[in-house]
């Protein structure tokens, strides 16, 4: 996979070159790019940004930058992904399926965020997205950017060292993952629970599904009832 990243804060994104995705670099799996959108502008301030048509508080991202910038890039054929508030809610459904996609491109907003023609010009030469991290307002696109692209980047083929890991996690079945421990068995007066010391994994597996249910179901019962691997039992025990 390739990731070009669009910012004028680029350092914003130096985590990338950390652990998970550094890791996946080394491996040869993915190949990143982080760009000052700076240098795709032309006046000698280097603006990115202009009064709203129509008023308002705040300023917008002009348009010409980021044109440049996917001329300049080759975005035909790439998935362009904007990161807004008002876009579609990221989840692990949407990493799983962007890790498919060759080419990613990230155009970080930043202020009032990015002139609409510039999503709809990119939606005429790329597969555009429109993703939100959460129901909340950040200063600029780069944090969200850095969350979908570790989100993504851990699905790659190849990149986990063991894959089973993935499959046990939370939202991959549409359960919240159950409680984990480790050693020492007994730790400030507090028991790991004794079936997990048992060696019966039939028994383990039962415990830890239904502590992924009761965990959902306390935490997150939007998400328990269109799990497809809670079956109706699970779900009486718990009325
Ligand atoms: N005026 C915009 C609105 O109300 O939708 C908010 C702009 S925000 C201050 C600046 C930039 O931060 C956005 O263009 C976007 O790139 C990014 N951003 C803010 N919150 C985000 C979120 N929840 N998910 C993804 N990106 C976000």
């Amino acid at each position: 996979m390739r990731i070009d990243v669009l910012s004028i804060f680029p350092d914003y994104l130096a985590p990338l070159e950390l652990s998970l995705p550094g890791k996946a670099r080394a491996k040869g799996l993915l190949e990143l790019a982080v760009h000052d959108l700076r240098q795709w502008t032309t006046d000698k301030h280097h603006t990115t940004d202009d009064t709203p048509y129509g008023g308002g508080a705040g300023m917008v991202m002009k348009p010409e930058p980021f044109g440049a910038a996917f001329d300049d890039l080759g975005i035909d054929g790439a998935t362009v992904i904007f990161t807004t508030p008002s876009g579609a809610p990221f989840n692990q459904e949407m990493a799983r399926e962007l890790a498919t996609h060759d080419r990613l491109v990230f155009a970080c907003g930043r202020y009032e965020g990015i002139d609409q023609r510039v999503i709809d010009h990119a939606a005429s030469r790329a597969d555009v997205r429109e993703i939100s991290i959460g129901d909340y307002v950040l200063n600029g696109g780069e944090v969200a950017a850095l969350a979908i692209t570790e989100a993504v980047v851990r699905l790659l083929p190849g990149f986990m060292g063991n894959p089973d890991s993935l499959v046990e996690e939370s939202h991959e079945d549409g359960l919240l993952e159950y409680p984990v421990f480790t050693k020492p068995a007994e730790w400030r007066g507090l028991d790991v629970p004794p079936v997990l010391l048992s060696g019966n994994h039939k028994a383990i597996a039962q415990w830890r599904h239904d502590q992924a249910v009761r965990r959902t179901a306390d935490r997150r019962p939007d998400l328990l009832h269109g799990s497809a691997v809670v079956g109706i039992g699970d779900l009486s025990d718990l009325e």
